[in-house]
């Protein structure tokens, strides 16, 4: 394909006339954003006349919901309530906070239900809801599992994952992701920012000798980023070229003063070396990536359903499944921190970068999905 056209907003080369898809995603979500009360009111009303149509990601309604809930955090418990009354269960999202007496009957049609697929997305519906209520209920099905469970891969406390929290075998809740979402916007020139994302490093990979970077550097001061409780810089570094080949995450431990300790890693399959495909023009880009921390916090779910949004906190879009990944010093999950998308640093590649933090060991996470 002949690439003879240009996007009119950023320049990209592009082999048809128009926005490349990342200038049409911004301006979607810019038209979203200029919504009046008015036209969010409508919006919500059409949700709930078809509150079916949630189910099909062709709908209007499947797209609609995924605008109000993650760019305008304007699911009410409205809709919530006609979710429940038309036994719309998916996606689970819906449910997010959902007022009690919804958790109640989101509980009443688990505890009776045979079937495992629906188990299984009642299950998530609950960890969206996410109270002390829907907790005891997980950890009852954990602990006295029903005959659906078997046609299941894995227990409640997992499912409880999809809505950022989890427990453990006494009980006790374990927050899995941070309550506060930034997201990295383009900045201006030299602009000062406490998040950098992709800063080259003089070292070089074992697996495919290319260069290793500091992928994600956040600087936890930052009155935007106190929300983390880190009192000095986190740091983390992988070879870009590798991660996503891995035999599981890449690990490093990261001191506040900017120091980073990588740990060993194995590439997947136990191949010996891979090659390295980035070329200087990657690393180059990579490394000259506009992006800053946002001014202001958004909704939670902000990066949660699109591919071109980099965010730090909230909720992540997981391409594949979520994955909380265990403190390889500890033992205990690790929490969600950012999520990177590779193309909107490396024009032309796939996936997306999830990186999860383990404060107490001072231990980052990072793992590669793509579909
Ligand atoms: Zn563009
Ligand atoms: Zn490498
Ligand atoms: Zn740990």
């Amino acid at each position: 394909m002949s690439l003879k056209y240009r996007c009119p907003s950023c320049g990209t080369s592009l082999g048809y006339e128009g926005l490349c898809w990342k200038c049409q995603m911004e301006k979607e979500r810019q038209d979203v954003l200029a919504w009046s009360p008015e036209q969010i009111a409508q919006k919500r009303e059409k949700l709930m006349e078809n509150i079916k149509g949630l189910e099909d990601y062709q709908e209007p309604a499947f797209t609609d919901f995924w605008k109000l809930l993650s760019y305008l955090d304007a699911i009410t418990p409205e809709i919530q309530k006609a979710a429940l009354e038309a036994k719309v269960f998916y996606p689970c999202e819906i449910y997010y906070h959902a007022p009690e007496d919804v958790r109640d009957g989101l509980k009443s049609v688990l505890l009776e239900t045979k079937d495992a697929n629906e188990a299984a997305n009642l299950m998530s519906c609950l960890a969206m809801q996410g109270d002390d209520q829907a907790l005891q209920t997980l950890l009852e099905l954990e602990r006295n599992p029903r005959p659906w469970r078997k046609r299941l891969y894995v227990d409640p406390s997992i499912y409880a994952q999809c809505g950022g929290w989890t427990f453990d075998k006494e009980g006790h809740r374990i927050h899995l992701n941070f309550d506060t979402c930034y997201p990295m916007v383009k900045g201006t020139a030299n602009e000062e920012t406490p998040v950098k994302i992709g800063r080259l490093r003089e070292d070089t990979c074992p697996h495919c000798g290319g260069k290793m970077v500091d992928i994600f550097v956040l600087d936890g001061k930052d009155e935007r980023l106190k929300f983390l409780g880190l009192d000095g810089v986190l740091t983390a570094t992988c070879c870009p070229n590798c991660v996503g080949f891995l035999d599981g995450p890449a690990y490093n431990r990261f001191t506040l003063d900017g120091g980073t300790e990588v740990f060993p890693s194995k590439l997947y399959d136990d191949e010996e070396e891979m090659e390295c495909y980035m070329r200087p023009e990657d690393y180059k880009s990579m490394a000259e990536n506009p992006f800053v921390l946002a001014k202001n916090p958004v909704p939670l779910f902000y990066g949660a359903f699109c591919e071109d949004v980099n965010t730090v906190g909230g909720f992540a879009n997981w391409v594949q499944d979520w994955e909380y990944t265990t403190c390889p010093v500890c033992g205990k999950p690790m929490k969600y921190l950012a999520q990177i998308q590779w193309d909107t640093i490396m024009e032309g590649t796939e996936g997306t970068l999830y990186i999860e933090v383990c404060t107490d060991c001072k231990v980052v996470s990072m793992q590669h999905q793509q579909t």
